[in-house]
């Protein structure tokens, strides 16, 4: 049976194998799909020993993306721009990095939420993997503009500078930001990790919309600032599903039908 799975620390609360199984049960496809636990600063033993292994294919995800392009033999274009890959193919000349997070992202926030994004002042918080991952496919919407805000500074400042090219966009502190904001965008990992962010009380508005990457539970608490402060908003788990529907396309040539699957993980939380 074909092997793939997700490789992250931490990884065992991932949903990506549920999910993956469901697309497989949908499509007729005969897979297996596992959680593998990478521990800090062994990604590239870790996927070599899957990959000789035999695998066809593995998501990565936090803290392994920018390790993941690194270890890939070749890379897509969107995955070249973005500096961070989500999904690895085993190819006959080697293994491919791509990056789905940002099509996941765009196809949830306008397809499954009906979000028009043009002309839209977004803040993207954090300037991580999954950040690297959006910022070109958010540009390519034409937003009024676009901040990446982080609480390490420097490292939007070079994302800022990496995707200056494609649109308006530019850096600055969490403390900096000043609202309200049309559409946050929370990828950070402090609602994974059950931090708090240090946001400005006016960066959410009546009008904002608040989107975390992080699901369920984990992102309930940025979800209840935001609200408090009169916005709507959403949890990652759209997303979730719309970046592993792509990959399982990268991977199978079957595009899954991603609605029922993700109605049936909203039933079940
Ligand atoms: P990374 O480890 O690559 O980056 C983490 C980012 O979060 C950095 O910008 C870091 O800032 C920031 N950060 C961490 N803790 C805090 C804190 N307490 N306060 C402020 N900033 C903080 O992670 P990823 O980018 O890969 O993932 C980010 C999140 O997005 C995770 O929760 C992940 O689960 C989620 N995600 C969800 C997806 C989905 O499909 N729904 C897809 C991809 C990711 P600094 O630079 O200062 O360290």
């Amino acid at each position: 049976m074909d092997r793939y799975a997700v490789l992250g620390n931490p990884v065992a609360h991932s949903l990506s194998p549920g999910i993956h199984a469901a697309f497989a049960a949908q499509a007729g496809e005969a897979m297996e799909y596992s959680a593998l636990l990478v521990p800090e600063g062994a990604f590239a033993e870790r996927a070599s020993a899957f990959f000789s292994g035999g695998a066809r294919g593995a998501n990565v995800t936090l803290p392994f993306k920018e390790e993941a392009f690194a270890f890939a033999a070749r890379r897509t274009p969107r995955a070249e721009l973005a500096g961070a890959v989500n999904t690895l193919i085993a190819t006959a000349s080697g293994i491919e990095g791509d990056n789905t997070d940002g099509k996941g992202l765009l196809v949830d926030l306008s397809g499954n939420l009906g979000l028009k994004l043009r002309g839209l002042r977004i803040v993207v918080l954090g300037a991580g993997g999954a950040a690297r991952g959006v910022i070109a496919p958010l540009l390519a919407e034409s937003p009024a503009s676009l901040v990446i805000a982080n609480r390490t500074p420097a490292r939007a400042e070079e994302l800022a500078a990496r995707f200056g090219h494609l649109g308006s966009v530019r850096a600055c502190s969490l403390a900096g930001l000043r609202g309200p904001i049309d559409l946050v965008i929370n990828a950070t990992s402090s609602s994974t990790r059950g931090e708090s962010l240090a946001l400005p009380p006016d960066l959410f508005g009546g009008a904002t919309f608040a989107y975390d990457m992080a699901y369920g539970a984990a992102a309930g608490a940025f979800l209840a600032e935001a609200r408090g402060g009169g916005a709507t908003g959403a949890d990652g788990l759209g997303m979730l599903v719309e970046q592993a529907a792509e990959a399982f396309h990268l991977w199978r040539g079957k595009r899954p039908q991603t609605a029922p699957v993700l109605a049936a993980l909203r039933g079940a939380r």
